[in-house]
């Protein structure tokens, strides 16, 4: 068995950090989330291992808040595309939790399968080795299990640490990840250590037959009620490791100019404007009910999981109060009978 010192850490981070750009949690200032690790400053920044999860989640390593599509030239003879921007540096995520790999598995789904592959994704996607580390005292507001995640055994990880207090052990999983186990070798130790034993969730949440019972509640009137102190202000898009919803803008200037696109939040009016003015979802009850309807029931329809991880970061962001836990429960409550 490979372990990895605690003492050894910060000399492992600097290593990686000379193979690719290094993804760390850090707390800097108010904000939390995956930093570069060369941006690192001691006595400023916190390293949030320990931490179960940093309060902005690691998608933006792989899907960025704005990124460049391609530019172009153009005038009225035609239309040229100058340059495409599909980015292949190598990046690792250190630190990333069972309930956000489980999110990039979803993202998976998305933009890689199902007869269309996102080639800007795919580029950032394929040159991602991810470095998980296995949960086994869920916090507060986890719930993963219940979104049938087993936080001891991250999918797509290329390596798995374990926290035994004074070391990590260490479990490569890919070829990737014997790539950096093998850069790592130096500090590496091959020795025995236990795992740590995996505690109980503090939030029992029940998911089983939600997402069915939601297919007849789409104009059930606990949507008035669930969404009325929504504020529609987007934040818990923002904060979910597993929204992916992008808008397509265009900058140019003169002749010249690109496209790029930017997180958009399905929360904002503007997400589904027509040209002509029409709005589907105009009002903030049809957008909270396409929110949830979305993460429980239309994406388990296609790709047979929840868009839900259990991560608990909009439980914690929401101004509201509005916890998805609770919605979960009042769904598996509600009357459906007839004229509910
Ligand atoms: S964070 Fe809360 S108030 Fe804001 S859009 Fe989401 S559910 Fe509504
Ligand atoms: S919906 Fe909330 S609890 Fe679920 S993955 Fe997104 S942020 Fe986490």
């Amino acid at each position: 068995m490979q372990i990895l010192s605690k003492s050894k850490l910060n000399a492992a981070l600097d290593l990686l950090s000379r193979q690719a750009e290094l993804f760390v949690p850090l707390a800097r200032g108010e904000e939390s989330g995956y930093y570069p690790w060369k941006s690192y400053q001691a006595g400023s920044d916190q390293l949030m291992l320990d931490a179960l999860n940093v309060m902005l989640p690691p998608k933006g390593v792989v899907f960025p808040q704005t990124e460049r599509i391609y530019s172009f030239t153009g005038n009225d003879k035609g239309v040229e595309i100058k340059e495409s921007f599909e980015n292949h540096d190598p990046r690792i995520i250190f630190g990333i939790r069972a309930c956000d790999t489980a999110a990039l598995d979803c993202f998976d789904d998305v933009f890689l399968t199902m007869g269309y592959v996102d080639s800007l994704y795919a580029a950032r996607r394929e040159n991602t080795t991810i470095i998980a580390h296995a949960c086994y005292r869920p916090g507060d507001n986890c719930f993963c299990a219940a979104m049938g995640i087993d936080p001891t055994e991250p999918t797509k990880a290329d390596v798995i640490i374990r926290d035994t207090g004074d070391a990590y052990i260490w479990e490569s999983k890919t070829d990737k990840g014997d790539k950096l186990t093998a850069a790592l070798s130096s500090l590496l130790e091959d020795r025995e250590a236990a795992a740590p034993e995996m505690q109980a969730f503090k939030h029992q949440v029940d998911y089983e037959g939600v997402a069915e019972k939601l297919k007849d509640m789409f104009e059930h009137s606990i949507w008035d009620e669930l969404s009325q102190t929504c504020q529609t202000c987007g934040i818990c898009t923002y904060v979910c490791p597993s929204c992916y919803c992008f808008d397509i803008q265009v900058k140019s200037w003169g002749d010249e100019g690109y496209r790029f696109r930017c997180y958009d939040s399905c929360m904002y009016p503007e997400y589904t404007q027509m040209a002509g003015g029409h709005n589907p979802r105009g009002d903030s009850r049809e957008r909270f009910r396409n929110r949830f309807l979305h993460k429980l029931e239309f994406f388990k329809e296609r790709y047979g999981k929840p868009l839900c991880t259990g991560c608990g970061r909009c439980i914690v962001a929401c101004p509201a109060g509005i916890d998805i836990t609770q919605i979960i429960k009042q769904i598996k409550e509600a009357d459906t009978s007839a004229g509910a």
